[in-house]
């Protein structure tokens, strides 16, 4: 119901390539506001020493859920920022269902990911950075295998993008510097 509410809504704001839209969907007002959100959690995981990616989760306008991903730290490789979004999410809310809530990732999430997303009956992902544009390397070893026209909405909101690739060269270059 939601999504019908916001696609009828928007087509009267339609932003088009002015506010970076790729993949010509419609954009929810709020949607650079949390993925910026999305990408401060990005730079708080590099800071933690983990991995340069970062999510929240968004319900009927709240963020209840936020996540970091240093599953590196933890010896937890599920632990994605999106994965512990999720679990953050609906250990607040007390439930496992997330009916009518939107992901916010820095970075595409992956399919292990898209499909805990599916699971958990997210309702729509938005993202600001595609896997083209970062090494293979972090998704190389699981493709996308979730059909998301199936199951989710999936946005790629590109007016990010390229602070997300900043970070992850920045994280690059402090592998490198580290020894690694
Ligand atoms: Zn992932």
């Amino acid at each position: 119901m939601a999504i019908f509410t916001i696609a009828r809504r928007t087509k009267f704001f339609y932003y088009g390539n002015k506010r970076g839209f790729v993949n010509g969907n419609d954009m929810d007002d709020n949607d650079s506001k949390y993925l910026a959100l999305a990408i401060e959690k990005a730079e708080e995981s590099v800071l933690a020493g983990g991995f340069p990616a970062g999510a929240v989760i968004v319900s009927d306008g709240v963020v209840v859920g936020s996540g970091i991903s240093v599953g590196n730290l933890i010896d937890d490789p599920t632990a994605h920022s999106e994965t512990v979004a999720i679990r953050d999410a609906c250990s607040k809310l007390g439930a496992s269902d997330l009916t009518g809530a939107t992901l916010y990732a820095s970075l595409q999430p992956c399919a292990m990911c898209l499909a805990a997303s599916v699971w958990a009956n997210v309702s729509r992902i938005v993202y600001a950075c595609a896997k083209e544009k970062v090494s293979d390397d972090y998704y190389g070893r699981v493709s996308l295998v979730v059909d998301p026209d199936v199951a989710i909405r999936l946005d790629h909101v590109s007016e990010m993008e390229s602070d997300v690739v900043s970070l992850v060269e920045k994280w690059e270059e402090m592998q490198e510097t580290s020894g690694r």
